[in-house]
């Protein structure tokens, strides 16, 4: 684990390495927060998502809801077989420690339930920052993320809210960063002009805001204004407030449609069409199991619209066209992907000190990349400790895949 002061700098992909393994031209996943989930909404979704349409994505989990606001919402504590239905990679936070009544949160809570999730073997590979949380990393405030507080009279006091050390070791390596875009696909060459079009889905406001980012970059005004385009990566460097560094990922999507109507619109058979044209990756963000105000007492949970989207998605990646996958496996993938280095015969996959502290056969497990030009003779392929075994797949004289096998 890199922390501390040494510059951890974003690594770019080489350009001989394609964005994504062949065949795909996108790639899909869904990071869902569990807020509002009542149990019985849960067993369709697990039946309906994962079962019955095959849909190869993640989940998320609170350890422990506190909140007496929703009395129903679906824990660990309350159901820890869910682990077992399908995969869970993310944490959305400690627990839900909103509208707790008296009860608050702070370090021993973590501590605790840190060992409650070894228990249950739960190592998730995901952050996600929970509303208003006190123990938030990026989302709203970062309390989470500051080891101490210094008063006026020069005091140091350690935050009881601190607990980046701890998320880390319940295996966290991403984290939410705390913004929803509404560009569609990640990962790909976006002019500023036209990252601002797509933004704001409309010709006028989209030159108008493109023309003041130009016009600030110049003059170096208006920085506030510019610091909230971070760009189009899917994934990049932060700094954390104790000096740490980690991944950061924004998600793709709309406030108003984060729960299960609003996921049929999000990822509309347009929409994906749309994605699968122009490429990149799309980590769409939802409630699966929250319903817009209205649909309280509609007797199913998954609205028609929302099965048809996905049904649609789930075509698309029979087609070999949208690649899917779990939201920890997509960020993986990236990372790995970014950190290979060809030097002649030898493709290298390197450990990035971040989310891989070594590369070798476990970790490459499933994962497949793809490659520009003809096989090298006598090509040689390895990790971080030595040579992996790996299949290697022809694409005429443009391109070849490098594949290793399931663990
Ligand atoms: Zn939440």
């Amino acid at each position: 684990m890199s922390a501390g002061n040494t510059a951890v700098k974003q690594r770019v992909r080489d350009s001989r390495v394609q964005a994504l393994p062949h065949p795909w031209s996108a790639w899909l996943t869904v990071s869902s927060d569990p807020d509002n989930t009542r149990f019985p909404d849960w067993q369709e979704l697990d039946r309906v998502l994962w079962k019955e349409l095959g849909l190869p994505f993640s989940d998320s989990a609170f350890v422990r809801s506190y909140n007496v606001q929703l009395p129903d919402q679906v824990d660990l504590h309350g159901h820890p077989e869910i682990l077992g239905s399908h995969l869970h990679d993310t944490m959305h936070t400690w627990g839900d420690f909103m509208f707790a009544g008296t009860r608050g949160f702070d370090r021993s809570d973590a501590e605790a339930h840190l060992k409650v999730m070894e228990q249950l073997r739960f190592s998730p590979r995901v952050w996600v920052d929970h509303s208003m949380f006190i123990g938030n990393l990026l989302h709203t405030h970062k309390f989470g993320g500051i080891p101490e507080f210094k008063d006026a009279s020069g005091y140091t006091y350690a935050n009881q809210h601190y607990t980046l050390d701890l998320i880390r070791k319940a295996g966290v390596r991403y984290f939410w960063d705390g913004t929803i875009t509404s560009v569609l696909g990640q990962d790909r060459e976006l002019s500023l002009r036209q990252y601002h079009l797509e933004r704001t889905g409309s010709g006028r406001r989209g030159t108008l805001d493109w023309m003041k980012h130009k016009v600030g970059d110049t003059f170096g005004l208006g920085k506030a204004f510019r610091d909230q385009f971070q760009g189009n990566q899917a994934y990049r460097v932060h700094q954390f407030l104790d000096g740490s560094h980690g991944y950061v990922f924004p998600r793709y999507g709309r406030w108003e449609l984060a729960d299960i109507q609003g996921l049929g619109v999000l990822l509309a058979p347009d929409k994906m069409e749309r994605l699968v044209a122009h490429g990149g990756v799309c980590i769409a963000y939802t409630h699966l199991g929250k319903r817009k105000a209205g649909h309280e007492n509609d007797p199913a949970h998954i609205p028609a619209a929302t099965r048809r989207s996905l049904e649609h998605v789930a075509g698309l990646h029979r087609e070999g066209k949208l690649m899917l996958s779990s939201l920890g496996r997509l960020l993986d993938y990236l990372v790995l992907r970014d950190h290979i280095v060809i030097n002649g015969t030898s493709i290298t996959f390197q450990a990035d000190g971040l989310a891989f502290n070594a590369v070798g056969a476990r970790e490459l497990a499933g994962h497949s990349f793809t490659i520009k030009g003809t096989v090298p003779q006598g090509i040689e392929v390895l990790g971080s400790g030595g040579p992996v075994s790996h299949n290697i797949l022809r694409h005429g004289d443009r391109a070849f895949t490098l594949q290793f096998p399931e663990a």
